[in-house]
């Protein structure tokens, strides 16, 4: 018996409340995402476990079963001195390239599917730009779940090649992650797209509870996060929203940094116009793939969050991206992915605008494994 019990789900733009103990999409109202809430009452810090499966009492899986899980979890956060001392400020980077699968869609994928199996689903289908397409596939795999999953073409071919090996149907199609999506609107299978499912969320708020409980149960400065379908830094609000109903932080909240591509920004361009959603991002294009989503479901949420903790949204370059890329290699020996460099290169710019102070404790996330991605420019 566990003391947090989740309770409703909430929907995230007009608050009507769904039943959680049933199969659930989006709002009935809506069609907005939705959130999980829990009876928070009695809750306890976690004692036990190395994953993310310590937090088992604010996650939705009544009962989870050890059998499906990999291991997830629990990634270090890794000081980065070098950069810390050319920049003023102290840098950590949570890592999740060490995490199955390599990269945190692993964290979303462990607990969407173990919640699926639960609600008696018997197969998932999705469109993904590359890994929340191989998470899903593989813990479906895990736990025993078909799987239907739909790529563009031009998605980095090892995620490809990991969907494939897991026995999941793979459709790789000309275009984008939405003409990957129309490719599958008809198979009846449930939909776990990104924030068409409640559930990925949970799993990747563990992020927020993990740094927090990493630096000893207090929060950073700054968390800097780069923002496709936002999922991860949704999460991580929540998870700090939840810590201080929990009384496991005070009142403070870092500011929470959106990072995009300035081929793909529509987070910030409705960040700096004051926009409550954002507008379709025309020709989107960046090689940081994880982060290309010209319109993402979850916008409101995502502004809302900056908003609310005083934080900002910044776009870089691939150039800039890759050169840091191949800087964090030669001087901390962190091969980070597209995604996670772009955090570094948010932090330069930041650090040069003064948005971030000297001195500021700065939490990065790099979201994957480097050597997914092994082509790298110098
Ligand atoms: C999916 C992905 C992202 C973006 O994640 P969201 O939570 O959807 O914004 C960032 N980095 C990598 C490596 C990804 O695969
Ligand atoms: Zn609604």
């Amino acid at each position: 018996m566990h003391a947090g019990m989740l309770s409703h789900l909430e929907c995230a733009r007009c608050g009507r409340v769904h039943d959680a103990h049933v199969i659930q999409n989006v709002c009935h109202d809506c069609a907005s995402p939705l959130l999980a809430r829990y009876d928070l009452a009695g809750v306890a810090k976690p004692t036990g476990g190395d994953s993310l499966w310590r937090y088992r009492d604010v996650l939705p899986v009544r009962d989870p079963d050890p059998a499906f899980s990999l291991g997830e979890g629990m990634t270090p956060l890794v000081p980065l001195p070098a950069l810390s001392r050319e920049l003023d400020v102290h840098l950590l980077m949570k890592d999740e390239a060490l995490i199955p699968t390599g990269s945190f869609k692993a964290r979303g994928a462990a607990v969407g599917v173990a919640r699926a199996k639960e609600l008696g689903v018997e197969g998932i289908k999705m469109p993904t730009n590359g890994n929340a397409g191989a998470a899903w596939a593989l813990y479906a795999a895990r736990a025993g779940l078909r799987s239907v999953i739909a790529m563009p073409e031009d998605a980095p071919l090892i995620t490809r090649e990991e969907v494939a090996a897991s026995g999941a149907e793979l459709r790789v199609v000309p275009g984008t992650i939405a003409d990957a999506a129309r490719a599958i609107a008809d198979v009846d299978l449930f939909d776990a797209s990104t924030l068409r499912e409640p559930y990925r969320i949970e799993g990747k708020k563990t992020m927020g509870y993990e740094i927090v409980e990493q630096l000893g149960w207090r929060v950073p400065d700054v968390i800097v996060y780069p923002t496709g379908g936002g999922v991860g830094l949704i999460g991580i609000h929540k998870a700090l929203h939840e810590m201080r109903e929990l009384g496991w932080i005070g009142g403070k909240l870092p500011r929470l940094v959106a990072v995009q591509s300035t081929g793909c920004a529509p987070i910030v361009r409705a960040f700096d116009e004051g926009g409550a959603e954002s507008v379709f991002w025309d020709g989107a294009y960046t090689s940081a793939f994880g982060i290309n989503v010209p319109k993402p479901l979850g916008d409101f949420i995502i502004l809302r969050a900056i908003r609310e903790t005083g934080g900002t949204a910044t776009a870089v370059t691939d150039e800039q991206v890759e050169a840091d890329r191949a800087e964090c290699a030669r001087r901390e020996g962190v091969f980070l992915c597209p995604e996670g460099a772009a955090t570094i290169s948010a932090v330069r710019e930041l650090r040069g605008t003064g948005w971030l102070e000297a001195d500021d404790e700065v939490v990065v996330l790099n979201t994957g494994a480097g050597i997914k991605y092994p082509a790298v420019r110098r």
